[in-house]
């Protein structure tokens, strides 16, 4: 059962505002080491699709890679990623935890990291 406290995400620059209901609080922040999250560095949190809410998104713009195709949104002003869909489940979201307003991802330790080397092989892995 998702938090039904709703939370705001905002880009650095406000061009871009989200309103998101988190699937799981904070309790399943986690960073990823696949080649594109290792050079982002954001921790996420899971948002259901139907609990995510663009509210301003003019700025927003979207980068893709590799086969499996998740869309990744950052602000194309600031240069901030506020979320993305996975490529593991389309109606899931990931959200930036920096993004979270109230929040700051220091707080929040120890952060378990995901094993996104074997999830997208082959795709760029240099490090
Ligand atoms: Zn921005």
């Amino acid at each position: 059962m998702s938090d039904r406290t709703p939370m705001r995400v905002t880009c650095h620059c406000g061009a871009n505002e989200l309103r998101v209901f988190l699937a799981a609080g904070l309790e399943d922040a986690r960073r990823c080491d696949c080649s594109f999250c290792r050079r982002r560095g954001a921790m996420n949190v899971s948002v259901r699709e139907t609990d995510l809410q663009v509210i301003k998104g003019d700025a927003l713009t979207l980068y893709q890679f590799g086969p499996r195709g998740a869309e990744h949104y950052f602000c194309k002003v600031c240069g901030c990623y506020t979320h993305h869909r996975r490529s593991s489940d389309n109606t899931d979201f990931g959200v930036n935890v920096g993004c979270l307003e109230g929040v700051n991802p220091a707080d929040i330790d120890p952060v378990p990291w995901l094993d996104g080397v074997s999830y997208n092989p082959g795709v760029k892995e240099k490090t």
